[in-house]
């Protein structure tokens, strides 16, 4: 057995109001009046002064908003690398992501592409990246994906949705204020709780489950519960709290992999361009069959909250879309592993998810 040695977040703030240490934290990394940090800022915030106030800037350093309606594509990382190349005098400082899963594997990509050649294309897989990428901090501003500590950033490039998983990923700083989770509004808070929520369950229900993993996973999934069947969302306690089951959920799936439902999302993320948590929660509804416990409290969470999950999404799509989709869930090996152990492909054949992705 060769047991993988993997990096972790090395720096942490946790705290409300935390956000306001960002100068002190990364004035230290300043490599000079001409390396500029880039900030790289979901655009939701741009009229919202009470945040992009308190961004601090300074010499050259710059602003780039950037709408997270679409999910991050290997094209668009190439596009800011190569503006953020062309418009400063030096290699920046550093790149701080400043949103959800979307400005946060963005800002991991990009800092990861300053420092090596060719595309962001080229590095999707593992273990491809071939230098250090340059200083890189994330504040999440609403929880749930585990992006924040994580060792991958998920792209969709030409061929593939995958993640360039590598040791150069993870974060060098995260910053967690639950005050920026403030204003998420009820359904993506939903959606993306429900993200880390099904990390616990494919972990905790996966063959590659380890004590390291489970661990995390008890904790995560405990907070989740305690979360989505007891609080509301309102509360500093719950926004507290769904930040560091983001972060537990995270951590576990680190160690072992996700599952059916992850697999799944992707084809429906590649072909149609459903988000990533909207996505596994239409997903995750139908695997009673593989996640009978997980899916039972995911509905009574569904119902409490009033959340309605769209239907038929797949219900006019033609036979070549339906293998495309088809394809790319079933090259995802290590997760489908995880799920159904090593004999996966006679239990999860084409056919039979074909029918799963009918019900959807
Ligand atoms: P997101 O970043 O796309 O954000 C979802 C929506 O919430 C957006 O409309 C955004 O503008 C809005 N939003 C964010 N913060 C807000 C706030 N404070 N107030 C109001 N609105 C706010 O969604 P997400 O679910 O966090 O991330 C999904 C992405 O994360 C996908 O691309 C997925 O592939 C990726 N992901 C990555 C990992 C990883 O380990 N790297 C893990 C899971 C998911
Ligand atoms: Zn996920």
């Amino acid at each position: 057995m060769n047991y993988r040695n993997f990096p972790m977040v090395p720096r942490v703030i946790f705290g409300r109001g935390s956000f306001n240490q960002l100068n002190d934290i990364i004035a230290p990394k300043r490599l000079s009046v001409n390396a500029p940090f880039i900030f790289l800022v979901d655009d939701i915030f741009k009229n919202n002064n009470w945040l992009s106030s308190r961004i601090p800037t300074s010499y050259d350093d710059r602003i780039i908003y950037i709408s997270a309606n679409e999910e991050p594509r290997t094209s668009q990382v190439d596009e800011l690398v190569e503006d953020i190349i062309l418009n400063t005098k030096e290699r920046p400082s550093g790149i701080i992501g400043i949103g959800g899963g979307t400005i946060l594997d963005l800002a991991k990509a990009v800092s990861i592409m300053i420092t090596n050649k060719g595309e962001a294309k080229d590095y999707q897989g593992w273990d491809l990246v071939k230098n250090p990428a340059i200083y890189h901090v994330g504040i999440p501003t609403i929880s749930g994906t585990g992006a924040e500590v994580s060792r991958t950033t998920v792209l969709t490039g030409p061929e593939r949705k995958l993640g360039i998983n590598s040791d150069y990923t993870p974060f060098d700083q995260v910053v967690l204020d639950s005050e920026l989770t403030k204003d998420v509004p009820t359904e993506q808070w939903f959606y993306t709780g429900m993200d880390c929520y099904i990390h616990c369950i494919e972990s905790l229900t996966g063959t590659y489950l380890n004590a390291f993993s489970q661990s995390y996973g008890d904790m995560a999934l405990q907070l989740c519960e305690e979360i989505f069947l007891t609080d509301t969302l309102s509360s500093v306690d719950a926004q507290e709290k769904l930040m560091m089951a983001s972060w537990h959920g995270g951590m576990s799936i680190a160690y072992s992999q996700v599952g059916v439902a992850h697999a799944m999302s992707y084809g429906l993320s590649y072909l149609l361009g459903t988000r990533h948590g909207i996505g596994n929660c239409i997903v995750f509804n139908h695997l009673e069959e593989f996640y009978p416990e997980g899916v039972k409290v995911f509905k009574a969470m569904k119902k409490k909250h009033n959340i309605v999950l769209p239907k038929g999404i797949c219900a006019n799509l033609s036979d070549r879309e339906f293998d495309i989709m088809i394809n790319i869930s079933l090259s995802l090996e290590p997760l489908w592993e995880n799920a159904l152990g090593k004999n996966w492909k006679k239990i999860m054949t084409p056919k039979k998810l074909k029918e799963l992705y009918q019900k959807m």
